[in-house]
């Protein structure tokens, strides 16, 4: 049977499937003409969030097609309705990234609340001129009410992370999370309270049409001007325009961001916003995260193809 890696998947996953299987990888530099060749009479296909599982390329693989696993937790780039009509199952990688995420969601904040990367530019800059009394202050976590938006997972394991700040801790989700009440004496709260409330929003939410643009002009005029939002999640769940205008307008304390709308490009704003900290979506790259990753797609197209249910089976 015929595995096709349409990027790159790590020798922890490639290797147990080239046991297994015949599997073709395309590289990270594969056009879209070149994924939808390749996929032609595929059994499976390693996929990841940087391009659409659409219609498309399902058809491009043909009927054969049984198993779409996804190099990630994440799954706003897979067409779910589209998958289930053409019986392939699709699968994620819950779990290995959490704590990863989690760590790199705390490391924002504390970059963005103490303004950092700018910090570190004027060092590296030679423009410092010496211990100052009034420049360089920041927000200290310490005492901060805290407010996760989308308490899985993630959210829950940063809720963790921070408890040694102390202070309030607020919470939204589909679903109560008693086990966030008697850890953190955490409250689930509607949206519109934990912006009001919090010091620091952390977003954990999925991508997609239901969270599109969740944090816009309307979401930062609830923020207080000291509060330090920081995105995890997906690029798609904050207006960037919006939110770029509320650092320039001293609206908002400070942001930390790992992930932006049509990645790998970004609004530029960002680059010139105060108080802004940025990384380049490596929320799960840790050595740890990204090998466990890989091993859980192995596990889950061998499952398939060998006819067991699938380990991290993703439904509509
Ligand atoms: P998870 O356990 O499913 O947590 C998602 C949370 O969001 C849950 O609390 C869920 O509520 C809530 N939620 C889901 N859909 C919602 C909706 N439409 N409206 C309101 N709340 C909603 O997932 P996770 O493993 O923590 O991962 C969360 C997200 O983080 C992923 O989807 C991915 O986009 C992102 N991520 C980013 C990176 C990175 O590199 N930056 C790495 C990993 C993951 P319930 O608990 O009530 O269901």
């Amino acid at each position: 049977m015929k595995v096709v890696i349409m990027r790159e998947l790590l020798p922890a996953g490639r290797k147990p499937l080239e046991e297994c299987f015949e599997v073709v990888s395309l590289g990270l530099d594969a056009s879209r003409e070149e994924m939808l060749a390749a996929a032609a009479g595929a059994d499976g296909l390693v996929t990841d969030l940087t391009f659409p599982v659409d219609g498309e390329l399902l058809d491009a693989a043909g009927p054969g097609l049984k198993v779409v696993a996804n190099f990630g937790v994440g799954y706003d780039n897979v067409d779910l309705a589209a998958c289930a009509e053409r019986g392939v199952t699709v699968t994620n990688t819950p779990g290995a990234l959490t704590n990863a995420t989690a760590e790199l969601a705390l490391a924002l904040a504390m970059a963005a609340a103490r303004d950092l990367p700018e910090a570190e530019r004027d060092l590296r800059e030679g423009t410092w001129q010496g211990w100052d009394p009034a420049r360089w202050r920041g927000f200290e976590l310490s005492g901060a009410t805290i407010g996760v938006v989308g308490a899985g997972r993630i959210g829950g394991r940063f809720m963790d992370l921070v408890a040694g700040f102390g202070g309030e801790r607020l919470y939204t989700a589909r679903s109560a999370k008693p086990e966030l009440a008697s850890r953190h004496g955490a409250r689930l709260v509607e949206l519109d309270e934990l912006l009001r409330e919090s010091d620091l929003i952390s977003l954990h939410l999925p991508g997609g049409p239901e969270t599109e643009h969740l944090i816009d002009d309307r979401a930062l005029g609830l923020v207080k001007p000291s509060a330090i939002l920081v995105n995890t999640g997906r690029g798609t769940l904050v207006d960037s325009k919006a939110l770029i205008r509320a650092l320039e307008e001293d609206r908002i304390g400070a942001a930390g961001l790992d992930v932006f709308e049509g990645e790998p490009a970004f609004d530029p704003g960002f680059l010139t916003a105060p108080r802004v900290a940025l990384a380049p979506h490596i929320g799960s790259a840790t050595f740890r995260s990204r090998d466990e990753m890989s091993r859980i797609v192995a596990a889950n197209v061998t499952a398939v193809l060998e006819g067991s249910p699938a380990p991290n089976p993703v439904t509509a």
